[in-house]
């Protein structure tokens, strides 16, 4: 019998399952994947998120294992205007990180095991398992057969097509739409000049420094292009690459390529019920955005701080107990959302970057206004707050 079973070990769960075993709590944690594994997801993380993993103990490892920091973010939304600043500092952390998945993920379920948490990979969820109207564990499959686990509390941090959240029935209350599609691939020898984002003419060129001396090189563009784009990723990437930022075009070369362009057209925005009797979900289980803005891990790494203030205290108490912390951690994760989940939708719909140039051109040469605008892309500012700031 553990306290709690935690399906899905990246980001949202291996984080959970960490900060709840440093509590005392028994945690299994079971992801169908092994790990290190790669994941369909870019990796910019926001100095909030950065802050989490210094919080964790965790951000020295992580820098240790070649990541380079990104102090430095230019936005060029037309060819003879760049915005350059900083990040939008928070507590103390003025740089953002964009570890691959590789290394994230797979330093966070180290971390997870390290605290006592009992991981168990390539183990996939069959069902959950309920008594009188509770859930009170799950069923997994894994290469030696069908083996079933009970629990005060089933966590389902198993991403979009979350089967934590299919098995509860958890509703959809909030479904905003799919706006966009991104791919992405690697490249070696680009210079470092921080997070580059080139916007405008439908479609958006992003370049950010990343492990292995790599940069990740992204196009992002509406949805309505998704089965076009698809029918020859290559040219279309490199096309919408050449024409938005020239200067990078140039260094994407055949010899300098690290691994074929990946992406998704499943860029869509929803938020599900957080939790029920014996259920909660964190991270895309819970709430998804469109990558826009690059939030999800942060907000994952958000709900999973949450979850562990509220637990561990309750699970001694009986199941009311559990439900009345749960009823919280999703009040929170709403509170918390709300901004972030507009501003991105709203980036998603997408409006014509040249809106902002008359803006953008009024903060020109404010660090301080300028990071301001780079914090509406980490959910931390809203533009109405970014316009009173610069009148
Ligand atoms: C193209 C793209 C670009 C993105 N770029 C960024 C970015 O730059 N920055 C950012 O912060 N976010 C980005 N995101 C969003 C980010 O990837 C997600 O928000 C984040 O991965 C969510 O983490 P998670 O732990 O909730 O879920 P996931 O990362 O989806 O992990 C879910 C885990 O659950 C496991 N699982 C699923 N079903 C089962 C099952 N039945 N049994 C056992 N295990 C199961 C899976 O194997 C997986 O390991 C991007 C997303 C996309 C698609």
């Amino acid at each position: 019998m553990y306290d709690v079973i935690i399906v899905g070990a990246r980001c949202a769960g291996a984080a959970t399952a960490l900060l709840l075993a440093r509590q005392g709590v028994r945690v299994l944690l079971v992801d169908r994947a092994t790990f290190p594994s790669d994941t369909v997801s870019t990796h910019l993380l926001h100095p909030a998120g950065v802050a989490r993993l210094r919080d964790w103990g965790l951000l020295d490892s992580l820098l240790a294992t070649g990541c380079p920091p990104i102090e430095a973010i230019s936005f060029q939304p037309t060819e003879d205007f760049v915005l350059r600043g900083a990040p939008y500092a928070y507590d103390g952390v003025t740089m953002s990180l964009a570890p691959r998945r590789t290394v994230l993920d797979a330093l966070l379920v180290e971390a997870a095991g390290a605290a006592g948490v009992e991981v168990r990979e390539g183990a996939s969820l069959q069902r959950v398992v309920w008594e009188e109207g509770r859930v009170v564990g799950a069923e997994f499959r894994d290469g030696g057969g069908v083996f079933e686990e009970r629990a005060a509390l089933v966590v389902g941090a198993d991403g979009r097509r979350s089967s934590v959240a299919r098995e509860v029935g958890a509703e959809v209350v909030r479904d905003a739409g799919n706006f966009g599609c991104q791919f992405y691939g690697y490249w070696a020898g680009l210079p470092d000049e921080g997070a580059q984002l080139f916007v405008g003419g439908g479609q958006a060129v992003l370049a950010f420094p990343t492990h292995h001396g790599n940069h990740l090189v992204l196009v992002g563009w509406p949805h309505a292009r998704f089965a076009e784009v698809k029918q020859d990723i290559d040219h279309h990437f490199l096309a919408a690459v050449a024409e938005r930022a020239p200067t990078v075009r140039e260094r994407l070369t055949e010899d300098a390529r690290a691994g074929r362009i990946a992406g998704s057209g499943d860029l869509s925005n929803y938020i599900r019920a957080s939790s029920g009797p014996g259920w909660v979900l964190v991270g895309d289980a819970a709430m998804a955005k469109d990558a826009v803005t690059a939030q999800g891990i942060g907000d994952a790494f958000a709900q999973a701080q949450s979850l562990a203030d509220r637990l561990p205290a309750a699970l001694g108490a009986g199941p009311a107990a559990v439900d009345a912390a749960l009823t919280e951690h999703g009040a929170e994760r709403d509170r918390a959302g709300a901004v972030a989940f507009e501003t991105t939708v709203a980036f998603a719909m997408g409006g014509s970057s040249g809106e902002l140039l008359p803006l953008l051109r009024a903060i020109k040469g404010r660090p301080d206004l300028v990071s301001m605008f780079y914090g509406i892309y980490a959910g931390r500012v809203t533009m109405d707050e970014l316009v009173a700031a610069a009148a």
